[in-house]
Parts: C-alpha cells; sequence; structure tokens
C-alpha cells in the first residue's frame, strides 16, 4: 500500500470503502466513537487515542490510552479494547472482529492485533514516529506471520489528527516539556 499521509478524509474513506467493498459509514460511526474516547484520555493527561471494537455491527469494547494514568507502558488503547472485547466475547479469538482507532497502531498494537486473529483494522491519522501498519513496519499485512488483516487507513485522519496537535501544543507550553512519543 502506497505511503499515506494524516489528514485526509473525504476521498479517503472512499478509497477505503473501494479498497476493503465495505460501505464507509458504519467504519466513520465507530470512528466517531473513537474519537470520543480518545479526547478523554487527554483528561488525565494522556496522549490522546481511542479506540473501539465491533462485531456484527456492535461496539463491544471501547478504550483509551491509559500509560500514564495507570503507569503501564502497555496500556494503549488498542490494546485495552482488545483485552476487554476478549472477556465480552469470552474467547481471546477475535475472527469476526474490526478494531477501529484514532492512530495507526505501535508494533505492539499491531502484534495484539495478529495474535487475536482480528479481521479488521480501521484507523484514523498515519504515526510516521511509530506506525507499524505501513508507516515504520506493515506487521498487519506480513505473510512470514500467522494471521493478516485488511487494513483501511486514514478514516476521519484529520480529526484525530487535531486532537494529538492539541494535546501537545497545550503540553509544550506547560512547565514539563514533555516529549512527543505517546
Ligand atoms: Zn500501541
Amino acid at each position: 500500500m502506497a505511503q499515506l499521509f494524516s489528514g485526509r478524509s473525504a476521498s479517503g474513506s472512499l478509497a477505503s470503502a473501494r479498497m476493503t467493498d465495505v460501505p464507509a459509514h458504519p467504519d466513520t460511526a465507530a470512528m466517531q466513537q473513537a474519537l470520543v474516547e480518545a479526547s478523554t484520555a487527554a483528561a488525565h493527561g494522556d496522549v490522546p487515542v481511542g479506540a473501539v471494537v465491533v462485531i456484527d455491527g456492535r461496539v463491544v469494547a471501547s478504550a483509551h490510552n491509559e500509560r500514564q494514568r495507570s503507569n503501564d507502558p502497555t496500556a494503549h488503547a488498542e490494546i485495552l479494547a482488545l483485552r476487554d472485547a476478549a472477556h465480552r466475547v469470552g474467547s481471546w479469538r477475535l475472527t469476526t472482529a474490526t478494531l477501529v482507532v484514532t492512530l495507526e497502531p505501535c508494533p505492539m498494537c499491531a502484534g495484539a492485533l495478529v495474535a487475536a486473529r482480528v479481521r479488521r483494522l480501521v484507523y484514523g491519522a498515519d504515526d510516521p514516529k511509530a506506525g507499524a501498519c505501513g508507516s515504520l513496519y506493515n506487521i498487519c499485512a506480513d505473510p512470514r506471520l500467522n494471521h493478516e488483516l485488511e487494513v483501511t487507513p486514514g478514516v476521519l485522519a484529520e480529526q484525530s489528527s487535531v486532537l494529538l496537535r492539541e494535546f501537545f501544543a497545550e503540553r509544550r507550553s506547560g512547565s514539563d516539556g514533555g516529549g512527543e512519543d505517546r
């Protein structure tokens, strides 16, 4: 897949719909929920990333990044949402699930998607610094691994980017001057 940039919106979802043969609208609706989750992360100082898991057209789990709040390096939105979905379904195997996340997953989360046998990944903004679903690596579509996912990038990417930019701009203007990693 060609390198894609953050900030595509209307044309991006049309292209995605053609690629995956899935109507853009359900992805967009799920992404709206993921964006709401993302915005709540900033309230406790966490980088605003949100994720939801959709099975049979229903959101079965939603979570946001809690690394800072929980002092847990693995508490990314995707991991928390996958855990919650697996508990709810009663199986670690999420073969009919779609994970919808506002930012391109990192290597850890992309690995978790493969481990959970998730069917599809829908994400918003590309992450050129840590993205493992096309930017730096392509863990979701590597034939050497035992599972591959359909990937639809760029859904409501601009909204996701705006949240992240505002968060980092605010943090830079604060006293701690933290870095830009998630
Ligand atoms: Zn991650």
